[in-house]
């Protein structure tokens, strides 16, 4: 197992659509071992596999309940609304007031190849969310208003982290 760098927004990485896994190999276990100490080293409540720059549409994620991962992860049903103070792994040290849906509901495959499902309200429902727009190349930035979004643009290039950015 081996903890890896993780990649910050405007990495292109984070910009593109993840690859599905069609195989569920050595490899991806390999990975999804990677991606659970990466993650809670961090420490973090989810991480997507591109953010470890592999564009592949894996994702972890640790709620407080054990780790659990999905391969494939498909968003089947989102309900209501709920605003959280939410932030990423790949947007360091930034947390926005933001409103998504409350409940989440998601199917994949684990690694032994079965189909998986989770639903859930508030923190499940949101990690689901979160985890899943990464692989379609989205990050929390595009979530938010279009003003807050602005302002944030602009508060995230005074961040060390970006500025190293190439
Ligand atoms: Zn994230």
């Amino acid at each position: 197992m081996a903890i890896f760098p993780i990649r910050t927004y405007p990495d292109p990485v984070l910009r593109s659509p993840a690859t599905p896994v069609d195989d569920i190999d050595h490899d991806i276990r390999r990975l999804v071992d990677d991606m659970f100490e990466t993650m809670h080293d961090a420490p973090g409540v989810g991480l997507a596999a591109p953010q470890i720059g592999i564009p592949l549409q894996v994702i972890v994620f640790d709620i407080g309940e054990g780790p659990h991962v999905m391969v494939n992860p498909v968003l089947l049903e989102t309900s209501g609304k709920w605003t959280f103070e939410e932030g990423c792994l790949s947007v360091p040290d930034r947390y926005w007031g933001l409103e998504r849906a409350g409940f989440a509901r998601a199917r994949g495959f684990d690694l032994d190849g079965r189909e998986v499902e989770y639903a859930g309200d508030e923190l499940l429902g949101r990690v689901l969310q979160h985890e899943t727009d990464h692989l379609q190349g989205l990050v929390i930035l595009d979530r938010l208003p279009r003003r807050t979004r602005k302002q944030a643009m602009k508060d995230i290039r005074e961040e060390e982290w970006f500025r190293g950015m190439p």
